[in-house]
Protein backbone atom coordinates (compact mmCIF):
# COMPACT_ATOMS: atom_id res chain seq x y z
CA UNK A 1 0.00 0.00 0.00
CA UNK A 2 2.92 2.39 0.89
CA UNK A 3 4.55 1.73 -2.71
CA UNK A 4 1.24 2.10 -4.47
CA UNK A 5 0.49 5.63 -2.64
CA UNK A 6 4.50 6.48 -3.23
CA UNK A 7 3.45 5.60 -6.88
CA UNK A 8 0.95 7.79 -7.55
CA UNK A 9 2.98 11.11 -5.86
CA UNK A 10 5.77 10.57 -8.05
CA UNK A 11 6.15 13.26 -11.20
CA UNK A 12 6.26 11.55 -14.00
CA UNK A 13 8.72 13.48 -15.77
CA UNK A 14 12.03 12.13 -14.73
CA UNK A 15 13.77 14.69 -12.40
CA UNK A 16 17.80 14.37 -12.47
CA UNK A 17 19.35 13.39 -9.25
CA UNK A 18 22.87 14.64 -9.90
CA UNK A 19 22.11 18.43 -10.68
CA UNK A 20 23.82 20.60 -7.46
CA UNK A 21 21.13 21.92 -4.75
CA UNK A 22 20.07 25.91 -6.68
CA UNK A 23 18.15 23.32 -9.36
CA UNK A 24 15.40 22.47 -6.22
CA UNK A 25 14.20 26.04 -5.96
CA UNK A 26 11.79 26.12 -8.25
CA UNK A 27 10.23 28.99 -10.61
CA UNK A 28 7.87 29.15 -13.31
CA UNK A 29 9.48 30.56 -16.19
CA UNK A 30 6.13 32.18 -17.83
CA UNK A 31 8.42 35.14 -19.63
CA UNK A 32 11.51 33.49 -20.40
CA UNK A 33 13.98 32.26 -23.41
CA UNK A 34 17.48 31.24 -23.12
CA UNK A 35 19.77 30.87 -26.48
CA UNK A 36 22.80 28.95 -26.60
CA UNK A 37 25.53 30.19 -28.36
CA UNK A 38 28.74 29.34 -29.19
CA UNK A 39 31.39 31.38 -31.04
CA UNK A 40 34.39 30.50 -33.79
CA UNK A 41 33.39 26.90 -34.42
CA UNK A 42 36.18 25.39 -31.92
CA UNK A 43 36.94 21.46 -32.52
CA UNK A 44 36.06 21.22 -28.60
CA UNK A 45 32.59 22.40 -29.20
CA UNK A 46 31.53 19.35 -30.87
CA UNK A 47 31.66 17.41 -27.39
CA UNK A 48 28.15 18.92 -26.35
CA UNK A 49 26.34 17.33 -29.64
CA UNK A 50 24.81 14.84 -27.34
CA UNK A 51 23.92 16.54 -24.13
CA UNK A 52 22.13 18.83 -26.13
CA UNK A 53 20.14 15.95 -28.16
CA UNK A 54 19.25 14.48 -25.05
CA UNK A 55 17.97 17.36 -23.39
CA UNK A 56 15.48 18.47 -26.62
CA UNK A 57 18.03 21.30 -26.62
CA UNK A 58 19.06 23.33 -30.13
CA UNK A 59 21.93 25.96 -29.77
CA UNK A 60 23.63 28.43 -32.39
CA UNK A 61 26.92 28.15 -33.41
CA UNK A 62 28.53 30.65 -35.48
CA UNK A 63 31.19 29.59 -37.21
CA UNK A 64 34.48 31.06 -38.56
CA UNK A 65 34.31 29.63 -42.60
CA UNK A 66 37.66 30.22 -43.11
CA UNK A 67 38.87 28.24 -40.40
CA UNK A 68 36.51 24.96 -40.89
CA UNK A 69 38.45 21.89 -41.08
CA UNK A 70 41.61 23.62 -40.00
CA UNK A 71 43.42 22.00 -36.83
CA UNK A 72 41.70 23.20 -33.81
CA UNK A 73 38.08 23.90 -35.67
CA UNK A 74 35.08 21.63 -36.47
CA UNK A 75 34.85 20.03 -40.03
CA UNK A 76 32.31 20.47 -42.57
CA UNK A 77 30.77 17.15 -41.46
CA UNK A 78 30.62 18.08 -37.41
CA UNK A 79 28.96 21.00 -38.47
CA UNK A 80 26.46 19.14 -40.38
CA UNK A 81 25.82 16.60 -37.73
CA UNK A 82 25.17 19.92 -35.41
CA UNK A 83 23.30 21.09 -37.70
CA UNK A 84 20.93 17.74 -38.60
CA UNK A 85 20.00 17.89 -34.78
CA UNK A 86 18.27 20.84 -35.66
CA UNK A 87 21.13 23.49 -34.23
CA UNK A 88 21.93 26.76 -35.75
CA UNK A 89 24.88 27.52 -38.03
CA UNK A 90 25.41 31.10 -38.08
CA UNK A 91 28.53 33.10 -39.70
CA UNK A 92 31.00 35.06 -37.80
CA UNK A 93 33.38 36.35 -41.15
CA UNK A 94 35.83 34.51 -43.21
CA UNK A 95 38.63 34.97 -40.69
CA UNK A 96 37.57 35.98 -37.26
CA UNK A 97 38.62 40.11 -38.55
CA UNK A 98 37.77 43.03 -36.02
CA UNK A 99 35.57 44.69 -38.11
CA UNK A 100 37.08 48.15 -37.09
CA UNK A 101 40.08 46.82 -39.27
CA UNK A 102 38.52 46.06 -42.44
CA UNK A 103 36.64 48.51 -44.83
CA UNK A 104 34.50 48.64 -48.22
CA UNK A 105 35.42 45.52 -50.24
CA UNK A 106 37.52 43.76 -47.76
CA UNK A 107 34.10 43.77 -45.11
CA UNK A 108 32.17 42.84 -47.46
CA UNK A 109 34.28 39.80 -48.09
CA UNK A 110 35.00 38.86 -44.71
CA UNK A 111 30.98 38.64 -43.96
CA UNK A 112 29.12 37.70 -47.35
CA UNK A 113 31.55 35.79 -48.42
CA UNK A 114 31.24 33.34 -44.95
CA UNK A 115 27.85 33.32 -45.42
CA UNK A 116 28.30 31.68 -48.94
CA UNK A 117 30.47 29.48 -47.92
CA UNK A 118 28.02 28.52 -45.06
CA UNK A 119 24.94 28.47 -47.47
CA UNK A 120 27.57 25.80 -49.95
CA UNK A 121 27.86 23.51 -47.13
CA UNK A 122 23.49 23.21 -47.22
CA UNK A 123 22.80 25.60 -44.36
CA UNK A 124 20.37 28.29 -43.80
CA UNK A 125 22.49 31.10 -42.57
CA UNK A 126 20.45 34.14 -41.06
CA UNK A 127 22.20 34.90 -37.87
CA UNK A 128 25.99 37.03 -37.65
CA UNK A 129 27.94 37.21 -34.62
CA UNK A 130 30.38 40.21 -34.54
CA UNK A 131 34.10 38.78 -34.00
CA UNK A 132 34.93 40.53 -30.36
CA UNK A 133 31.70 42.30 -30.44
CA UNK A 134 32.48 45.14 -32.24
CA UNK A 135 30.18 46.68 -34.69
CA UNK A 136 29.63 50.27 -36.11
CA UNK A 137 27.41 51.69 -38.58
CA UNK A 138 29.14 50.35 -41.67
CA UNK A 139 29.71 47.15 -40.41
CA UNK A 140 25.83 46.31 -39.11
CA UNK A 141 24.86 47.35 -42.51
CA UNK A 142 26.87 45.44 -44.38
CA UNK A 143 25.61 42.31 -42.25
CA UNK A 144 22.40 43.57 -43.77
CA UNK A 145 23.36 43.86 -47.23
CA UNK A 146 24.61 40.66 -46.99
CA UNK A 147 21.45 38.98 -46.41
CA UNK A 148 21.29 38.02 -42.75
CA UNK A 149 18.68 38.73 -40.55
CA UNK A 150 20.03 39.69 -37.33
CA UNK A 151 23.60 39.88 -35.38
CA UNK A 152 24.89 39.31 -32.10
CA UNK A 153 27.30 41.13 -29.96
CA UNK A 154 28.82 39.94 -26.66
CA UNK A 155 26.99 42.28 -23.89
CA UNK A 156 24.81 44.49 -22.37
CA UNK A 157 21.76 42.04 -21.83
CA UNK A 158 19.30 40.77 -21.40
CA UNK A 159 17.45 41.69 -24.33
CA UNK A 160 13.82 42.15 -24.65
CA UNK A 161 11.59 39.87 -27.30
CA UNK A 162 11.08 41.14 -30.17
CA UNK A 163 14.30 42.61 -29.52
CA UNK A 164 14.82 46.32 -29.56
CA UNK A 165 17.22 46.29 -32.84
CA UNK A 166 17.84 42.93 -34.08
CA UNK A 167 21.30 43.57 -35.86
CA UNK A 168 22.72 44.18 -31.88
CA UNK A 169 21.66 41.54 -29.91
CA UNK A 170 22.61 41.80 -26.66
CA UNK A 171 24.31 39.02 -24.69
CA UNK A 172 24.12 37.70 -21.10
CA UNK A 173 28.11 38.06 -19.66
CA UNK A 174 30.52 36.00 -20.85
CA UNK A 175 31.00 32.67 -19.62
CA UNK A 176 34.41 32.17 -18.82
CA UNK A 177 36.59 29.46 -16.62
CA UNK A 178 35.09 30.70 -13.44
CA UNK A 179 32.11 30.92 -14.15
CA UNK A 180 30.17 28.08 -12.31
CA UNK A 181 26.84 26.50 -12.79
CA UNK A 182 24.79 28.41 -9.94
CA UNK A 183 25.92 31.40 -11.58
CA UNK A 184 24.76 30.72 -14.77
CA UNK A 185 21.49 29.13 -13.37
CA UNK A 186 20.83 32.99 -11.35
CA UNK A 187 21.46 34.46 -14.63
CA UNK A 188 18.02 32.80 -15.98
CA UNK A 189 16.14 32.80 -13.02
CA UNK A 190 17.03 36.72 -12.43
CA UNK A 191 15.56 37.06 -16.02
CA UNK A 192 12.47 35.73 -15.24
CA UNK A 193 12.22 37.55 -11.73
CA UNK A 194 12.92 41.08 -12.93
CA UNK A 195 9.67 40.50 -15.64
CA UNK A 196 11.43 38.06 -17.80
CA UNK A 197 13.08 38.64 -21.25
CA UNK A 198 15.81 36.38 -23.47
CA UNK A 199 18.99 35.71 -22.30
CA UNK A 200 21.57 34.96 -24.72
CA UNK A 201 24.49 32.87 -23.98
CA UNK A 202 28.25 33.16 -25.18
CA UNK A 203 30.16 30.24 -24.99
CA UNK A 204 33.79 29.78 -26.48
CA UNK A 205 35.77 26.81 -26.04
CA UNK A 206 34.25 23.87 -23.93
CA UNK A 207 37.30 21.68 -22.28
CA UNK A 208 38.94 21.69 -18.94
CA UNK A 209 41.20 24.92 -18.37
CA UNK A 210 42.64 25.45 -21.94
CA UNK A 211 41.07 29.12 -22.51
CA UNK A 212 40.16 31.94 -20.59
CA UNK A 213 37.10 32.10 -22.36
CA UNK A 214 36.16 28.44 -22.21
CA UNK A 215 33.79 26.74 -20.23
CA UNK A 216 34.65 22.61 -18.48
CA UNK A 217 32.19 20.05 -19.94
CA UNK A 218 30.96 19.41 -16.24
CA UNK A 219 29.63 22.78 -15.85
CA UNK A 220 28.24 22.85 -19.42
CA UNK A 221 26.23 19.64 -19.34
CA UNK A 222 25.02 20.59 -15.64
CA UNK A 223 23.18 23.78 -17.30
CA UNK A 224 22.05 21.85 -20.52
CA UNK A 225 20.45 19.20 -18.00
CA UNK A 226 18.91 21.56 -15.59
CA UNK A 227 17.76 23.86 -18.99
CA UNK A 228 15.91 20.69 -20.33
CA UNK A 229 14.49 19.79 -17.16
CA UNK A 230 13.06 23.43 -16.39
CA UNK A 231 11.98 23.91 -20.28
CA UNK A 232 10.68 20.25 -19.72
CA UNK A 233 8.62 21.27 -16.97
CA UNK A 234 8.65 24.61 -15.66
CA UNK A 235 7.77 26.84 -18.82
CA UNK A 236 11.19 27.59 -19.71
CA UNK A 237 12.15 28.19 -23.60
CA UNK A 238 15.23 26.89 -25.35
CA UNK A 239 15.58 28.54 -28.77
CA UNK A 240 17.97 29.05 -31.18
CA UNK A 241 18.78 32.71 -32.67
CA UNK A 242 16.80 32.33 -35.64
CA UNK A 243 13.82 30.67 -33.55
CA UNK A 244 13.34 33.43 -32.11
CA UNK A 245 14.19 36.02 -34.65
CA UNK A 246 12.46 34.42 -37.42
CA UNK A 247 12.39 35.72 -40.92
CA UNK A 248 12.31 34.41 -44.23
CA UNK A 249 15.87 32.81 -45.47
CA UNK A 250 17.21 35.41 -47.77
CA UNK A 251 19.49 34.65 -50.92
CA UNK A 252 22.98 34.43 -50.66
CA UNK A 253 25.16 37.61 -51.94
CA UNK A 254 28.79 37.94 -53.34
CA UNK A 255 31.38 40.23 -52.10
ZN1 LIG B 1 34.70 34.97 -32.02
Amino acid sequence: MALFLLGCSVNTVPIPTTLPSPTKQSIYYSNTTVTLTFDDGDADNYIVRDVLKENDLRATFYVVSGFTGTEGFMTEEQLRGLYEDGNEIGGHTLSHTKLSEVRGADLRKEICQDRLNLMAYGFEVTSFAYPFGFHDEESRQVVKDCGYNNARTVADGPEGIPPGNPFTLKAMPYIVQDTKFQKMFRYVMEVEQNGGGWAIFVFHHVCDGCDQYAVDYDTFSNFANWLGHQQQVNGLKVKTIDEVIGGEIQPGVGP
